[in-house]
């Protein structure tokens, strides 16, 4: 298990539990973004949909993980970092996802900034979402 698990379950204030162990290991394992079903495979069934629901329920509420929209409407859901926390201290997502159609994989692009956006009046921005799509360093060549 990958010795930021227990640390950061610690940092949350949760209690130790084999799926949230599990789920969150999984999440530092990969560097692209998981959904529900690929949890479940990668998880063997050795939890129920429901449990992993409820894990990533309360990861998502802890500001741990963050949702990532696919293009066919799939939610995912990927590692938050540090850098969640911008200068404002509101915790959100303003880097783009880069979905590749060669392997499928869609990353968080972090170091890519969504530029500010104007918004008109009474319009109130609370999450946004931009999706990049096309091919990935490993499928390049
Ligand atoms: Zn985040
Ligand atoms: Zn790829
Ligand atoms: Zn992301």
């Amino acid at each position: 298990m990958n010795r930021l698990v227990p640390i950061t379950l610690k940092q949350h204030g949760l209690r130790h539990t084999e799926a949230r162990e599990e789920v969150l290991d999984l999440f530092y394992n990969k560097n692209f973004a998981l959904s529900h079903g690929g949890l479940e495979n990668e998880l063997q069934e050795r939890f129920d949909r429901v449990t992993i629901y409820r894990t990533l329920k309360t990861f998502l509420d802890k500001g741990i993980i963050h949702k990532v929209l696919d293009d066919e409407g799939t939610v995912k859901y990927a590692m938050c970092r540090s850098d969640c926390q911008a200068e404002d201290h509101e915790h959100h997502h303003d880097h783009v996802h880069f979905k590749c159609l060669g392997c499928g994989q869609t990353t968080c692009l972090d170091e890519v900034r969504i530029p500010a956006l104007d918004l008109p009046e009474g319009y109130k921005r609370q999450e946004i979402n931009l999706l990049v799509q096309g091919t990935c360093p490993a499928c390049k060549s």
